[in-house]
Parts: structure tokens; sequence; C-alpha cells
């Protein structure tokens, strides 16, 4: 049985797991990063590899998150778009369908089934300039079936009501340069999804909020682009499922999203963006404060950076962001927890690997430490690398079953 005294801490390092790399002889930046905190939590804990990207399912950080934080994707992921809809205050109904809605840049000339993506982004267009955007797109689209919501920069969500899933879309980031013509949507709705891009653009392309973009030599947002559809995630609150009071830190909208729809806390920190210039400390302190003030158990702190540095090729900064993960993050938190004199248990964890030189995501299984602050061990395995993990012979097929270990199996 949990004892209600004991506090829990998820390290997840996004990304942060790879494969040897030639410029670091044949190394990792796990073995490479100087990382004693963790490395102290390794050898006085259990080492292992866990897989959570289920067999069949992309290694997306919707996923593999949703894995670490113990909801089986395979009976809880339903979609991108849904989590990021409640990270920006959506409602979703069971009966809703949330569509991300970008905005994009088209070329001009071609009737609108013969244009090029030119920026799935529209020059990173500004959230206060989308607003009016999608504002406008909602009051000329928008119905008691069609809703437009403005998210943050060139991300939005258009939520169908009373409806179901079965458009085939495609991502506009896959697609840069090319025409659009076979790219877009089909299948169930399709072609109503269609017509609401087309009017899109006959509705911004000559709108004030790009004619000053275009003037001054930005991407004009001349249409909107619909993609990655899906349902409210139906997951039980973490706290009937593990009986922990539960809390979130990230920079991240799909995982805030997770927390939101978990009904765990989301706790914001100034500053924490995303990359390894992100709020280290502000992270830690907020994770401390949550445990040891405001009655949470548990805390999910999830780090970006390595993530991002992976996709970039950055490895001098992806090692950058594991040595700060553990002398600004990881030790910190074991501090406070010891001075505070409270029985913790920690797990240190990549979601999924990102390696440098693939500048994507994998399935592999990635390593972890689990840590008991009132249970150590003598580990034989000294520093938490992807190596030793395989070494250790300690292997999680599913990884709810080492969050049900981490939470339940005191
Ligand atoms: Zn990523």
């Amino acid at each position: 049985m949990k004892n209600s005294n004991k506090k829990y801490v998820v390290i997840l390092g996004d990304g942060m797991a790879d494969y040897p790399i030639d410029e670091l002889g044949g190394k990792t930046p796990l073995e490479v990063a100087e990382k004693p905190n963790i490395d102290a939590l390794c050898a006085k804990g259990e080492l292992g590899l866990v897989k959570t990207v289920p067999a069949g399912m992309k290694p997306g950080s919707d996923v593999a998150n949703l894995a670490v934080l113990g909801y089986s994707p395979a009976r809880y992921y339903s979609g991108r778009s849904p989590l990021e809809a409640l990270s920006i205050g959506i409602d979703l109904k069971d009966t809703d369908i949330a569509i991300r809605c970008n905005l994009v840049t088209l070329s001009d000339d071609e009737p609108y089934e013969n244009k090029v993506m030119l920026d799935y982004s529209a020059g990173e267009i500004s959230s206060a300039e989308a607003k009016e955007l999608i504002e406008y797109v909602n009051a000329n689209l928008g119905n008691d079936v069609l809703s437009f919501y403005n998210g943050v920069s060139y991300r939005h969500c258009l939520v169908r009501h009373n409806s179901e899933t079965g458009t085939e879309f495609t991502p506009p980031h896959d697609i840069s340069d090319r025409r659009i013509t076979v790219y877009l949507p089909k299948g169930l709705y399709g072609e109503e999804m269609l017509s609401l891009m087309k009017k899109s653009y006959d509705l911004l392309k000559d709108h004030p909020v790009n004619v000053a973009r275009v003037k001054a030599g930005k991407n004009p947002a001349n249409s909107i682009w619909l993609w990655g559809e899906g349902t409210r995630p139906a997951l039980s609150p973490f706290e009937d499922v593990y009986g922990l009071k539960g809390a979130v830190i990230s920079a991240v909208d799909l995982i805030k999203g997770i927390g939101i729809g978990a009904k765990m806390k989301v706790i914001e920190v100034e500053g924490a963006c995303g990359t390894y210039e992100t709020n280290f400390a502000g992270k830690a302190e907020s994770a401390v404060k949550a445990l040891l003030e405001d009655g949470c158990d548990y805390v999910y702190v999830h780090m970006e950076a390595p993530d991002e540095c992976g996709h970039q090729g950055d490895l001098k900064h992806k090692i950058l962001s594991v040595e700060l993960i553990d002398r600004v993050v990881v030790q910190y938190i074991v501090e406070k927890l010891r001075e505070a004199k409270v029985d913790f248990s920690i797990l240190v964890a990549p979601d999924h690997p990102t390696p440098i030189k693939l500048k994507t995501h994998t399935s592999d299984p990635v390593p972890y430490v689990l840590y008991r602050s009132y249970d150590e061990k003598d580990n034989a395995f000294k520093s938490m690398t992807e190596k030793n993990a395989k070494a250790s012979g300690i292997y999680y097929d599913d990884s709810c079953d080492l969050t049900a270990k981490f939470i339940k199996e005191d």
C-alpha cells in the first residue's frame, strides 16, 4: 500500500537517449555528459530498460509521455490535436472532434488545388496577429457545428461538434515546397474540410494583417491547413488510477494537455521555453514547492531541451542539456527532499530517443533509473547509460508496469 507521506518525482529528459556517436568515440551523450547526481541515484537504485512506444505506434512525444505517466497509449491515445486543444483551454466534449488548424503560407497564383506549401508556420506568425485572423475566420466560417479557437503562433484548433473521425489529412510540415494537390483532405468530411481551407484563402489573402506582413517582408498567413484530428482522450484522473495528487511541469502544449486530461495540477513556470536556455531552476523550485508546500505527492518534471537539440543535430547542447538537468534540477530536488526528511522515490527517464544522427524520434527502449531514499541498493551499475541499462538485464516491455512498480510497490 502506498504511504501518503511519500513523494514521487519523475525527471523526464525528452529525447535524452541516443546512439553511439563517432565524434564521441562511439559513446552517447548520456555516457559523455557529467551527471554525478543522476549517477549517484543509479548507483543506489535500479537501472533498466523500458519500452515506452508500443509496437505499431509512432514514437511521438504524446504517445511516449502518456506511457511514462502510466497511461497505456494503445488504450488512451486518441490523437495529438485533442491534447493541444485541452492545453489551450478548450473543454472538448466526448462527441467533439479536435483538428489542428495551422496558419500557413501558400503560393499566390495558381487555383487553390495547385498551390505550393511555402511555409507551414506562416513565418512563425505572432500569436496576436494570428488571433485576429483566426477570429475573422471563425466569424465567417464558424457555426453551430464548427468552432475555430486561437492558440499559439501558427498552431490553432478547429472543433467539429457532434461528429466523427475518418478524414485523411496530411501534416503541412511534411510537404514543404510541394504542390498541395495530392495532399488535400480526403475521405469522410474531406470535401467539407477542403472547402473550409479554400474559403479561408479568400478571407485571408487580403486581410489587413497579411497586407502589413507582406509589406514588412514576412510570409502572409493566407490559408488555414487542417490536419491531425482526434477525440478527447478518455484519461481516468491520475489520482483515481494511482492514488496520488499529481502535478505536471512542462513548457510543451501537449504535455500540459495530458496533465489537464488526467486532471493533474498543471504548473506554469516563468521562462520555461523548451530549449537548453529554459528556466531549469524554476522548474526544480516549482517541483519542490508542489511536493512540500502544495500537497502534491507526485510531480512529473518534463524537460524538452535534449529532444530539441536532437532534432537540430546539436550534439554540444544536447550534452549540456543533460548536464543542466543533472546539476540544476536533480541536485536541487534531491537536496531539498532530503532536507525535508521525507521518503521519496525518483524516476529518471527519457520518453524516447532522439538520436543526433537521425534528428528524429525512434521507438527503441530507453534507460531509466529508479531510486528510493528509504530503500537504497548497491547497484553494480554506477552510471545511467544506454549500454549499462541493456547490460542490467532488467527490461519492461510495457512502461505502465514500471509506473505501477514505481508508485504502488513499496
Ligand atoms: Zn521531438
